[in-house]
């Protein structure tokens, strides 16, 4: 490093704009400016022994008013805004360096430096020269005047460095020994922090041993990136001990910067992947969210579901387990597996009707009755029993009676039944298909463990009905079945039983839910599938189906209204005559309930609806219409067939046409249309004559799960090696009974050998073959034993059964015939086909008092104590065999 110089008194000045050289730094600049290239040229380059120029700050500055080419220099002082304002001369040359036409701020301290290394540029376009000079800073002047040599400008100047003798004074300074001393520390810091980083520390240390001290403080600032304020005070610090001061918290700044920065590197590069931090981070987040009790934001829906959970009104244990998931809940990402099961679960929670219920108002029998009176016509006796039952509930809210079953054929109201005991009771409907349910699962949910899980049926219907004490109808609990997956009964058994549905398990739910508040009401179509446990916890109350005359009441009373409302149609336009009525319950349904009449009347309605709609269409070409032709009902038009629907008119004044057709004409349903719109009749009551024309066919009277039925028996035989071959379908107990009727045929046979018509005797070596048509329908029960009998004696007598008489009973092996069951059904589907005469055991003659009067009045009806007694009546003329009995 250079030694003290002796500095000129004059020195040619190189603005520096907004920067500060210090002494010992050195900088590479190139001057461009006229100014400065002028200044370089005669300053440096054109003499022989390298000179010394005087560096010296300016700040820009674009406020302030021009002032005088040159304000005085201010004192000496080392504090203070020290600078020059100096308009620079409009000298021709000048004008051209645009930045010297504004003010300029000298500032008043310099530094006198030497040039080290000079080169010389030409620019192509302009010619014009360039220099690049690299200077070393020296030493620190002050300005006495400023003034110019040309186009640059020079200065009057007093060297600020101090002589030897001070110099040596100062380092005596004790304060100065201790400044120095830590401005040493502090430099060597700094040096050992930037060796590890940049490995570049061995020169410098080297430095900070042999430089004098007064000049390392102005080396070390001078490396740093400083703000030109900083710069600035560091020049003016022309006393030492405040220079290293200065210097010394300046070193500090740097040192911590750079520490800071070390601390913040090593924070991002940790040994964490992204998603990591990104999850550590949230965790944290949250912490400090609970922390804080702030949960806002992106949260909102989960402090949602929370409110919706508080107003749920759980039982206290079950509300303390879901706070448990839902704090799980809250600690999980959207994006994690089980973030969304564990939602749907707390939804549920929280919509399951705790102790939401509708408000059981004081029960009004009388309303009641009148309420199932208007709903339903007839069942006297059934509506009875369920005016029984509510007034039990009305003495005794918590008595815990049977469930209601109804049992019944489909369509004869069980279900509107039960949902006209919930209007009663003023409480919500909820029916639970059960169905096809084999699964116990299906009643009791699957455990959450499982993907896809979800609450069972019961649990399910709470939910959809919003309230703890619904009504809720368990639709066809016979129909419930049990494999490898469960028994569903069991689970029932559960939900039924008073002790033990106050904690109802759901799997899913895994809580126990209290359903003793529920009042059950159960359906069935039969009796027999539903398991005994079950069966005991119910009390049955039998719908066996209704009487044509019934069924025509329910229609005209109660289906047609609300059928033509379902249409928005009103009886003024559509009027389905009594008659038409009867035809369709008898000719184009044969069931024990009114559901397909319904539909029937519905399919009437519907094309009538039609016609409305298409006749508004075209109102005002219509004013002349007398008939109107459906294209609706033309479609469906027989071959060839010509169709015409007669429009009624209303009242005298018809050729007025009003704004709604209904006020116009009246559309009367007659056997024509009810063809068109339900097609030709499906049954007609000749069907028995017909299919009995030939020996060997029986009538029978059975029983399936749509009521009564009749059921024909066809036996025929071939040459063979005495087999029987059954086919339709049929159950074990239907088999043995063609096996017990066959024994008994022949037992007699050979009894009667002699009466036997022509090959009766070569029975042995022929093959029997009966079959029961509606091959699709299983069957099964006891009950056919006499109509199988009856077509093996017409077969072997090759006499023709009675096509009016039809029969029902179990036989014995001796030829007892034996009660059955569903007499009034089957007495009601004799009807329905028109059958004259029936044939029952004799012990089922106290069922008789159960078929409407007006059906047995339209019957004879024969009672069979013996297979004999039923032979005898089956045959016209009697037994085909009894002349030659000896019985
Ligand atoms: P189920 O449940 O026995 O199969 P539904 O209750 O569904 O039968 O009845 C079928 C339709 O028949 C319903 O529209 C019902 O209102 C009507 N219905 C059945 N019986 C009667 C009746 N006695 N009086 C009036 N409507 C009835």
């Amino acid at each position: 490093m250079a030694d003290t110089v002796e500095l000129p008194s004059r020195l040619a000045i190189l603005p520096f704009r907004n920067k500060v050289l210090l002494p010992g730094a050195i900088i590479r600049i190139r001057c461009t400016s006229h100014s400065s290239v002028t200044l370089v040229e005669q300053e440096l380059w054109q003499k022989e022994e390298k000179g010394l120029i005087g560096i010296l700050p300016v700040r820009d500055d674009a406020e302030g008013s021009s002032v005088g080419t040159m304000i005085n220099p201010g004192g000496g002082s080392d504090s203070g805004e020290r600078s020059l304002k100096f308009l620079v001369g409009t000298t021709d040359a000048q004008k051209s360096d645009a930045k010297d036409q504004q003010e300029v701020h000298w500032h008043t301290r310099g530094v006198a430096a030497r040039a080290l290394h000079l080169s010389r540029g030409v620019e192509k376009p302009s010619g014009r020269v360039t220099y690049v000079v690299v200077l070393e800073g020296l030493s620190r002047f002050n300005v006495q005047e400023l003034g110019k040599r040309g186009p640059y400008s020079v200065a009057r100047i007093t060297s600020l460095e101090m002589t030897k003798g001070e110099l040596e004074q100062v380092e005596q300074d004790p304060d100065f020994v201790s400044l120095s001393r830590q401005f040493k520390t502090t430099a060597m810091e700094l040096v050992s922090v930037l060796e590890q980083k940049q490995k570049t520390g061995g020169r410098t240390k080297v430095l900070l041993e042999t430089v004098p001290i007064h000049k390392l403080a102005d080396i070390f600032v001078a490396s740093f990136e400083m703000s030109f304020e900083e710069q600035l005070s560091m020049l003016d610090s022309v006393d030492l001990k405040v220079r290293l001061s200065k210097a010394t918290e300046l070193v500090d700044r740097h040192l911590q910067s750079i520490r800071v920065a070390e601390k913040i590197t090593q924070k991002v590069e940790g040994q964490l992947s992204k998603s990591q931090k990104e999850y550590l981070l949230r965790q944290q987040m949250r912490a400090i969210k609970e922390e804080l009790g702030d949960n806002d934001d992106d949260e909102d829906d989960v402090a949602a579901l929370e409110r919706k959970m508080q107003a749920a009104g759980m039982p206290s244990n079950i509300w303390k387990h879901a706070q448990r998931e839902l704090r799980r809940l809250k600690k999980m990402q959207p994006q994690q597996p089980g973030y969304n099961s564990s939602r749907v679960y707390l939804e549920l929670l929280a919509d399951l009707p705790w102790e939401k219920a509708s408000e059981e108002h004081e029960l009004d029998l009388k309303a009641a009755k009148e309420r199932l009176d208007s709903d339903h016509y007839g069942l006297a006796k059934v509506k009875q029993r369920i005016i029984e039952y509510l007034a039990v509930r009305k003495l005794k809210p918590d008595a815990r009676g049977p469930v209601l079953c109804f049992v019944g054929p489909p369509g004869v109201g069980k279900t509107s039944l039960a949902s006209s005991i919930a209007a009663a009771l003023g409480r919500k409907f909820v029916r639970l298909s059960l169905g096809g349910v084999k699964d116990e699962a299906d009643i009791r949910g699957h455990r959450r463990t499982y993907i896809g899980s979800m609450p069972g049926r019961l649990i399910d219907g709470l939910k959809r009905v919003g309230v703890c004490n619904p009504v809720m109808l368990l639709d066809e609990i016979d129909k419930t079945g049990s494999d490898v997956r469960g028994d569903p009964a069991s689970a029932l058994l559960e939900v039924l039983d008073p002790e033990q549905n106050k904690s109802f398990n759901d799997h899913y739910l895994n809580v126990p839910y209290d359903l003793s508040k529920v009042v059950f009401v159960a359906t069935a179509n039969r009796v027999q599938p539903i398991p005994p446990p079950l069966l005991d916890r119910m009390e049955l109350i039998e719908l066996p189906g209704y009487t044509q005359e019934e069924k025509l009441k329910i229609a005209m009373r109660h289906l047609i209204p609300r059928v033509l409302d379902q249409h928005g149609l009103t009886s003024e336009f559509l009027k389905i005559p009594e008659a038409m009525v009867k035809n369709i319950i008898q000719r184009y349904t044969r069931e024990a309930g009114v559901r397909s009449l319904e539909r029937n009347l519905a399919a009437v309605a519907r094309a009538a609806a039609v016609m409305v709609a298409e006749h508004e269409q075209t109102l005002p070409l219509s004013k002349d219409v007398q008939k109107l032709a459906s294209p609706l009902l033309n479609g469906r038009m027989a071959e060839g067939g010509e169709v015409e629907m007669e429009v009624i008119p209303m009242g005298e004044n018809d050729h007025e046409i009003g704004t709604t057709f209904q006020s116009h004409s009246t559309l009367v349903v007659d056997e024509t249309m009810l063809e068109k719109i339900l097609g030709p009749p499906r049954f007609d009551d000749s069907e028995a004559a017909d299919r009995v024309a030939s020996a060997g066919v029986s009538v029978g009277l059975v029983w399936t799960t749509f009521g009564g039925e009749v059921q024909f028996v066809e036996a025929t035989s071939m040459v063979g090696k005495g087999e029987l071959h059954l086919t339709g379908q049929l159950g074990d107990v239907i088999k043995e009974s063609a096996q017990l009727a066959l024994t008994w045929v022949r037992a007699r046979a050979s009894d009667f050998k002699l009466a036997l018509a022509g090959d009766m005797n070569v029975l042995d070596g022929r093959d029997i073959h009966i079959h029961f048509p509606a091959g699709a329908v299983p069957k099964d029960g006891p009950s056919a034993g006499v109509t199988l009998v009856t077509a093996l004696v017409s077969l072997f007598s090759q006499k023709r059964v009675r096509a009016d008489t039809a029969m029902t009973g179990e036989m014995t092996l001796r030829g007892l015939v034996l009660p059955v069951g569903g007499i009034k059904d089957k007495i009601l589907a004799a009807h329905r086909y028109g059958i004259k005469r029936v044939i029952l055991p004799q012990r089922n003659s106290k069922d008789l008092v159960e078929v409407p009067a007006a059906v047995l009045s339209s019957l004879e009806v024969i009672l069979a104590k013996r297979m004999e007694d039923v032979l005898e009546n089956a045959f016209e003329g009697g037994c085909p065999w009894r002349n030659h009995s000896k019985l």
